[in-house]
């Protein structure tokens, strides 16, 4: 196999010395054909150059093949991928009408109950074995089609059976593809995309790189999909992806990528497409550390830009350096804008934590409430609580498992309504936003309840 893989999704290529393609997801409900079309055609407007739409049933279906048509009717041909969850039944309906499905290898057979028991190897092998052989009829319409299929492969929804042998670490996210690239490659499946995400910029970009190693140990070189999932919003949501993928792009490594951002999704590209100019512009020469400290002055007059370049060669110097300290100057802002944004950076990479972290998901169709708005509201009310991290997630299905490591969080149930959680465990029912956030503010101030 060529060492620099390469294929077609659609009309574009992905992967070997294809430009980066910068590809988002809508948080419309699938199933309103009009309002997702609609959404789709604005975020291609903003330079989404592939489209992602969740399909969590098989009632969503027939929405996305009406969503494709519509599209393709006006002329309009970026590749749709469809994000499924749970549902061999479903990946394999939309891979007969989509470009790319995505599939979660955490929950496509497997389960997450955090169990914590440990299989013996021949329960392990036979538990592989099963997925195998389940996964088979989606690669064979996969090939029918000319579909490609991205492992999704997320730090927060690794499945019990891998967490138990291999820890929750970058390893264990690394050993669950390595299991589905056999499974494809067992069946000469090869149009295959791989992401490794988590919240925890450090996280994502280890396992990234781990990957990427042991694929070259394979003899191959499958298209990595990079992004820091649960981001956030803002400056701060912005920052995290910038480390992340920004320093991984300078590595050479990242085939596609996805800033997620609790903000409307055609806020995405725009700044995936300011940092991969960052990074064009960006030298690993530039990486200068004095004492544990980077050092980076450009005068700067774009915020964003300085920002994606600021974030991107700090993760870069972290990975490579373990820095402790970032030290910026840009005559093009005030001193205190320089200072916040030192501050920020080394929060998004986990550096030196000086405020509250928010762990928030960009939401998607099977959100139902107004998580940007509530994200604004944790965001004002809680922010300055040191080492605290919050989670605000966009459904039950798999906001607790996604939101990691937070110490509190607020996911969204049905109908508008809400859940607390306290680390892995709802602590109250689906109950009105305002009483949440009392809820919450209880639980932070140690209150009794
Ligand atoms: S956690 Fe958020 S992005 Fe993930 S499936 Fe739920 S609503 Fe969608």
């Amino acid at each position: 196999m060529n060492s620099r893989m390469s294929f077609n999704i659609g009309n574009i290529t992905i992967g070997g010395d294809a430009p980066v393609v910068v590809q988002s997801m809508t948080n419309t409900d699938t199933n309103d054909v009009a309002a997702s079309v609609a959404q789709c055609k604005r975020m291609i407007a903003a330079g989404a150059e592939m489209v992602r739409l969740t399909v969590p049933s098989l009632k969503e279906v027939d929405a996305m093949r009406q969503i494709k048509e519509q599209l393709r009717a006006e002329g309009i041909e970026t590749p749709l991928v469809a994000d499924v969850h749970f549902n061999p039944k479903v990946a394999e309906a939309m891979a007969a009408i989509v470009e790319k499905v995505r599939i979660n290898p955490g929950n496509f057979v497997d389960k997450r109950n955090f169990s914590q028991r440990d299989l013996t190897d021949a329960e392990y092998e036979a538990a592989v074995e099963r997925m195998a052989l389940r996964a088979r009829p989606l690669l064979d319409i996969c090939k029918e089609h000319g579909t490609a299929i991205r492992l999704g492969i997320n730090h927060g929804s690794l499945c019990d059976r891998i967490v138990t042998r291999y820890g929750n670490t970058p390893m264990a996210m690394v050993q669950s593809a390595l299991e589905w690239i056999d499974i494809c490659e067992r069946y000469d499946f090869h149009k295959v995309v791989i992401s490794m995400k988590s919240s925890n910029v450090q996280t994502m970009m280890e396992a990234t790189v781990l990957l990427k190693e042991e694929m070259e140990k394979m003899g191959c070189s499958y298209p990595l999909h990079i992004g820091v999932t649960e981001a956030g919003s803002g400056i701060e949501g912005r920052a995290k992806s910038a480390a992340g993928i920004g320093a991984l792009l300078m590595m050479g490594v990242g085939d596609t990528v996805r800033v997620s951002l609790t903000e409307p999704p055609e806020n995405e590209t725009p700044f995936a497409h300011q940092l991969l100019q960052a990074v064009r512009e960006l030298q690993p020469s530039q990486c200068v550390v004095t004492n544990g400290a980077l050092e980076y002055a450009v005068d700067e007059p774009d915020f964003d830009l300085w920002l994606a370049k600021a974030a991107a060669l700090t993760g870069y110097a972290y990975y490579h350096h373990h820095i402790k300290d970032l030290h910026l100057q840009n005559a093009c802002f005030k001193p205190d804008v320089v200072r916040d944004m030192e501050c920020t950076i080394l929060q998004a990479c986990r550096i030196r934590m000086s405020k509250t972290e928010f762990i928030s998901c960009p939401s998607c169709g099977r959100t139902q409430y107004d998580i940007q708005s509530v994200l604004s509201e944790v965001k004002a009310r809680f922010s300055n609580y040191p080492g605290l991290k919050i989670g605000v997630m966009g459904c039950i299905v798999n906001g607790p498992g996604e939101m990691a490591d937070a110490d509190y969080g607020i996911v969204g149930a049905s109908n508008g309504l809400v859940c607390v959680y306290e680390g892995k465990k709802r602590v109250t029912q689906a109950i009105e936003l305002e009483e949440a956030m009392a809820y919450l503010q209880k639980l932070v101030d140690g209150t009794q309840l």
